[in-house]
């Protein structure tokens, strides 16, 4: 059982997908293993007029699988209350404050506070701001926000939406959900890099050769259609998830295991990125929209929602460099799309070849650690080792680190393990407001230059990884794919 915690819950957004596909299931699994037991209540509110027993209701519905006793369920929506509530009106705060209170005495929570908003950020300030006038914020406990991306469109936005919520609440209050950053195999990158002496002393640029990243997705962009449009790839998915990724793996060893230290390092790594004149965007980024499927699926121009001339990517590919000591140099190989061959998230890191092969004709295959962060965790090193036999001979094989079979051990959802995070005060796995900006910085030259110039966006077909371009860019370094449509390098 965990050290319990007293909290009240505000959920803006509360009757909306990710309130009840991730954040109700989050908080049930964090009430089972007893971290939220009697001190804890959750207010939802939305502009719908519910009832508290249609949205105890909504919640008991979320929250039940297979595995759910009733009691369990029942007795958990117990702690939930909603409130119709429009975000641009002060009255309803008065309302919520004495809500607040009120399932504060009731609970014993002692005034602590989590905000989650989980809608659009165009009310972010609206909401930090009536939050702080209207007396929502309590002085006997902690006040902390809990915020989902995207967290502005560029970096002017990005700053604007900032500011608005630094205002009310200071930086140290501020959790930025990046949910990669709670899945269990992107935490593991932390354990392979700075607990082996092997990786660690082997992770820079005299033995790394290139690393590649992938992040695919094989449906296309179905009910987002309208966000995406607005987004595509390289926002929605690259200056967040990806770019984290990358400062994760480049990232300097932290003094220490502690939130201030790593952070200062992932800063660092970000702020080492290199920054694309128009003209090294070009050689070093490609974009593409998937087309119309043989087996009928629709193009992306084609999608509802979309319009017929869209210029919006739903692939992108790039070769990233981050100057720092230890990783100039070397080639950081992205990819993410939509209509792929396979959903999967990756990392291969490609180590240099031997200085001299002393076999003669034998082949040496490469070094490569991979870590699958998805569909099921894994991590695995190939070499090089002798063919059994009497002669000599060489083959490539691949060493098993980690594999997490299904059900062998149970993987917190992400979302489960930054909400407790947030509990805790812990805010190692969230993203900082410099990491937000220079992450902007990097995509904004990519973007700038995709809008001012005449920068192709070829078609790739469904269920391919992607542009032909997207082969070319490795090729002109001699370097190619780990993963393929055809090879998931796992034989
Ligand atoms: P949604 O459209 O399903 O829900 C939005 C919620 O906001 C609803 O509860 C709606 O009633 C409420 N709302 C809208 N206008 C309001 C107003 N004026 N006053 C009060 N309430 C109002 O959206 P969602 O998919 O749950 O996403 C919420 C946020 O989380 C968005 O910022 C989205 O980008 C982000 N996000 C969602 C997902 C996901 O998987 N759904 C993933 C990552 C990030």
């Amino acid at each position: 059982m965990g050290t319990r915690q007293q909290a009240l819950f505000i959920i803006f957004g509360g009757t909306g997908d990710l309130a009840k596909r991730k954040l109700y299931p989050s908080l049930f699994e964090l009430y089972k293993k007893g971290f939220l037991k009697e001190n804890f209540a959750v207010i939802g509110t939305a502009r719908r007029p519910w009832t508290d027993e249609y949205f105890q209701d909504v919640v008991r519905k979320a929250v039940t699988d297979a595995d759910t006793s009733k009691e369990d369920a029942d007795e958990f929506a117990q702690h939930f209350y909603y409130q119709s509530h429009n975000v641009n009106d002060t009255e309803h705060y008065v309302t919520l404050r004495k809500l607040a209170q009120r399932l504060d005495q009731k609970y014993s929570i002692g005034g602590n506070r989590l905000f989650y908003l989980a809608m659009s950020p165009r009310f972010f300030g609206t909401i930090a701001e009536h939050l702080k006038s209207q007396n929502i914020v309590t002085d006997n406990g902690y006040n902390r926000l809990i915020i989902e991306k995207p967290f502005g469109h560029d970096l002017a936005s990005a700053k604007d939406l900032n500011n608005s919520i630094g205002r009310y609440f200071a930086e140290d209050s501020v959790f930025r959900i990046d949910h990669y950053l709670g899945k269990e195999m992107i935490q593991n990158i932390a354990a392979v890099r700075f607990g082996n002496n092997l990786f660690r002393s082997l992770w820079n640029n005299r033995y790394i050769d290139n690393i590649q990243i992938t992040l695919s997705e094989a449906l296309g962009v179905e009910e987002r259609a309208g966000y995406y449009e607005t987004a595509g790839a390289l926002r929605d998915m690259v200056q967040n998830h990806i770019l984290q990724i990358v400062s994760l793996l480049t990232m300097n060893m932290p003094a220490s295991f502690t939130e201030s230290d790593i952070r200062r390092e992932k800063i660092y790594a970000l702020k080492a990125l290199q920054v694309y004149s128009p003209e090294q965007v070009e050689k070093n980024f490609v974009r593409a929209q998937y087309g119309e499927s043989s087996a009928g699926l629709k193009g992306y121009r084609q999608e509802e929602q979309i319009a017929d001339d869209s210029k919006t990517e739903t692939f992108v590919a790039g070769k990233v460099f981050v100057n720092s000591e230890n990783f100039s140099g070397v080639p950081i190989y992205i990819r993410t799309g939509k209509r792929l061959s396979k959903k999967t998230t990756r990392i291969d890191i490609v180590f240099k070849d031997v200085p001299k092969n002393i076999f003669g004709s034998e082949r040496l295959g490469k070094n490569i650690l991979t870590i699958i962060v998805e569909p099921k965790g894994e991590i695995y090193l190939q070499m090089n080792v002798k063919k059994i036999g009497q002669n000599f001979g060489l083959k490539v094989q691949k060493l098993d680190l980690l594999q997490v079979e299904d059900n062998s051990v149970q993987i917190p959802e992400a979302y489960e393990k930054l909400i407790l995070d947030v509990l805790r005060g812990d805010a190692t796995n969230f993203t900082h407001w410099e990491e937000v900006a220079y992450s902007w910085k990097f995509v904004d030259a990519i973007r700038n230059a995709w809008d001012n110039q005449q920068i192709p966006l070829p078609e790739y077909a469904s269920g391919s990884m992607g542009p032909q371009e997207a082969d070319d860019l490795l090729a002109r370094d001699d370097h190619h794919w780990i993963f393929t449509s055809e090879n998931d390098n796992r034989d």
